[in-house]
């Protein structure tokens, strides 16, 4: 069996540190020893999350949060403003529909991005939109969203801001206070390098108002709940013990590094795998990529699922496929948390490999050298060569982004 090399956009892999601390004995919540645990966590969250907020820490996975996000915000029969434009933006819509909620749809095909104008536009037209639901990173189809813009738009307006984070908080730029975010949803298992069964919200003060002003159709997670046990600071219900001591030790390493230096690489590692997947002659799936994550479509004659098996069977590197409409059409590759230069080095090199195997004409080694050179830009590396090798031995165009 080949050494497995996990490179979907979650989960992702968990620092040694954090995994070791998995093997000790259970403790107790209930102690000092604990909730001095968890306030070193929810002070690394918030640097990480870049705000001043509260953060609540709950036992679910990421759309855990997105549910009680809309539970504890908007009424049955209230309104939202859902900016829609792939799979996890849908199920912003999917949960409002669930609980009630009428649901104002502001739909851009996948791939694209949204309108802060349209934005303004549509909660101009809907001033009863309780919250404007939007997505960071769309993992779906790649797509990075501009929040700063569309968080001007709705800062003058009585709606308040919520973001799924989930697959861009940790790794790529997100200001929470800064950008106006009224409620940030994050989850464990993707830029934070924790394993999966932990989800966050970063709450503001207008947001808790408007939480506790309603009629919350929910009770394991009522937020309010949460709020009250955050003097302790405590969780109201048994918190996922060993997660969170995991969870502490990966913070640790986003103080070290930094920030700004964790968003910089990572907007290295993507610019370097978008030149890589380029001159390979593939196509990406948007001109707005994020940063924590890349999609490129499956050239065509290409079986997806076969692309994706192989590179699993043969050099153990995961990669993730489509969903939706754009199943066995795309595949997705992170680089995000624990993902460093070499994985996205040696993730180019194996696809270049599969492709030839699966007769898909690619000249080896273009892809990997392309995205050595971007990374060697970053390195501030002299004497760069410009080698020009394509697909099929013709001069490409050098896509970088
Ligand atoms: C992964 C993901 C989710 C869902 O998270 P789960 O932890 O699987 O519930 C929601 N939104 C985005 C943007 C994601 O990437």
């Amino acid at each position: 069996m080949p050494k497995r090399r996990l490179m979907t956009p979650g989960p992702t892999q968990v620092p040694e540190q954090a995994l070791l601390s998995l093997a000790r004995q259970i403790t107790h919540h209930r102690t000092d020893e604990f909730r001095s645990l968890v306030a070193e966590v929810l002070d690394g969250l918030k640097y990480v999350f870049q705000t001043e907020n509260d953060v609540v820490v709950l036992a679910s996975s990421g759309t855990g949060a997105m549910e009680a996000a809309v539970v504890n915000v908007v009424p049955r029969g209230g309104k939202a403003l859902v900016l829609e434009s792939g799979k996890f933006a849908e199920r912003w819509r999917k949960i409002g529909e669930a609980f009630g909620v009428e649901v104002i749809r502001y739909e851009v095909p996948w791939g694209e991005r949204f309108e802060a104008a349209e934005v303004a536009r549509l909660l101009h037209l809907h001033a009863d939109v309780v919250a404007v639901y939007a997505t960071l990173s769309e993992t779906s189809t790649g797509v990075g969203h501009d929040i700063e813009a569309i968080g001007r738009v709705v800062a003058p307006t009585k709606s308040l801001l919520v973001v799924d984070g989930i697959s861009s908080v940790g790794a790529m730029e997100c200001r929470t206070d800064t950008w106006g975010i009224d409620l940030l949803v994050v989850g464990g298992q993707k830029g934070l390098m924790s394993p999966p069964g932990l989800a966050f919200l970063a709450v503001s003060p207008a947001a808790w108002r408007q939480i506790e002003s309603i009629d919350r159709q929910a009770f394991y997670f009522d937020l309010v709940a949460y709020r009250k046990a955050l003097a302790a600071p405590d969780t109201p219900y048994t918190p996922a013990i060993p997660l969170i001591a995991a969870l502490a030790e990966s913070l640790r390493l986003f103080r070290l590094e930094g920030i700004d230096r964790i968003w910089e690489r990572t907007r290295g590692l993507a610019r370097a795998t978008r030149a890589g997947l380029s001159a390979m002659g593939l196509n990406l799936t948007s001109a707005f990529p994020a940063d924590s994550l890349t999609a490129a479509y499956v050239p065509d004659g290409t079986d997806g699922k076969r692309l994706l098996d192989r590179l699993e069977a043969r050099f153990g590197v995961k990669l993730a496929g489509g969903q939706g409409p754009l199943k066995g059409k795309i595949f997705r590759i992170a680089h995000m948390g624990m993902i460093d230069e070499l994985d996205i080095l040696s993730a180019l090199a194996a696809l270049e490999l599969v492709l030839v195997e699966l007769g898909h004409p690619v000249a080896l080694g273009c892809g990997v050298a392309a995205a050595s050179r971007v990374l060697a830009e970053r390195a501030d590396v002299a004497h760069q060569q410009k080698t020009v090798c394509g697909a099929t031995g013709a001069a490409f165009q050098e896509n970088v982004f």
